[in-house]
């Protein structure tokens, strides 16, 4: 690690990407090399089990700029993304994929236009994810369009975690209290002044998404609840509805109760019975959601456990053997 603190820190969290990291470091390099600006690659390795930690390791004999942060288990995604950003030393701090998804060619660009304008946030917009599956896509139009409509439209469209933050930023988002920021929603939210860099996005350069539909699931409801009680709200209208809806019911059969003909009703009896039991259950599983998270935020537990840290080798018991 060279002395002077880094223009530019770029993070790399990867999880199993023993086939991509070659490639990635054949891409990465020059673009940083040619910045001509001292900088540090934060590659945060959430836990791998495969060859990964190998590779960096010998990755790190060549290139003194890269540094490793080992997490203890694996921590997810976001977890892994904000152990880098907190760690990073950057004036600058840039969040990548390891996979080549978001061209490495775009930190230019990005850091180029942070400083011409004297932005806090350059995004990475995704122009084009033709490369992406139709499922991908449509489910990630499908966010979007719910987290801009409850959170605001602060929140770019096809915005990822590829992305530019300035210190500021970063400090910023470090004097939250939230242990599991949803980044993508958090950092628009600063308020800081922002700028966009569209890109395509590229197809996986090798190896399998390590992003599983529950983990996308979970993403979401993160996001929605994280940021909106609007689901809360509908839930009391939904009740609201229900119980005008039983006013109704309740007119009819009194008035078939005066009639003498309370028999027949059997399927309208069901129907509501089984109704109202759904309503139930879904309105007390969303009450559930945010108590999960009052209760994980009562807690406090650490979103990560950092196990090692190149740059900061007394975290690294293991290498002092
Ligand atoms: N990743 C991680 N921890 C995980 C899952 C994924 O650090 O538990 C990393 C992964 O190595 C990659 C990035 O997060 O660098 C994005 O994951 P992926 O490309 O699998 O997601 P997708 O692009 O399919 O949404
Ligand atoms: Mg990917």
């Amino acid at each position: 690690m060279t002395s002077r603190e880094p223009t530019l820190s770029v993070v790399v969290p990867i999880y199993n990407e023993e086939s991509v990291l070659p490639l990635l470091v054949e891409r990465l390099r020059p673009v940083l090399d040619g910045l001509g600006e001292p900088y540090e690659v934060v590659a945060v390795d959430d836990g791998s089990s495969d060859a990964t930690p190998a590779i960096l390791v010998g990755m790190r004999r060549g290139w003194p700029e890269l540094r490793v942060v080992r997490l203890r288990r694996n921590s997810g995604h976001q977890a892994a993304l904000i152990a880098g950003l907190f760690r990073a030393r950057g004036a600058y701090v840039a969040s990548i994929d390891a996979d080549l998804q978001d061209p490495p060619e775009i930190l230019v660009e990005m850091l180029r236009l942070a400083r011409a304008e004297s932005l806090d946030i350059v995004y990475g917009v995704r122009g084009d994810r033709s490369t992406d599956t139709w499922f991908k896509r449509s489910t990630a139009g499908l966010y979007y369009r719910l987290v801009r409509r409850l959170v605001g439209n602060a929140v770019p469209a096809q915005a990822g975690d590829f992305r530019l933050l300035s210190r500021a930023t970063i400090e910023a988002l470090r004097g939250l209290p939230e242990r599991r920021p949803v980044l993508r929603l958090v950092v628009p939210w600063l308020g800081f002044p922002s700028g966009e860099v569209s890109y395509i996005r590229e197809a996986r350069a090798a190896g399998s998404t390590k992003y599983s539909l529950s983990r996308m699931f979970r993403l979401a409801t993160d996001s929605i609840t994280s940021f909106s009680g609007a689901p809360l709200r509908a839930a009391t209208w939904l009740g609201a509805g229900g119980m005008l809806l039983c006013l109704v019911m309740v007119v009819f059969a009194v008035v078939m109760y005066l009639r003498d003909s309370t028999v027949a009703g059997w399927a309208s009896l069901y129907v509501a019975v089984l109704f109202l039991g759904a309503v139930q259950l879904l309105c007390l599983g969303l009450l559930g959601e945010y108590i999960a998270r009052i209760y994980a935020a009562v807690q406090g537990r650490p979103a990560y456990f950092v196990g090692s840290d190149t740059a900061n080798p007394a975290e690294e018991p293991a290498l002092r053997v």
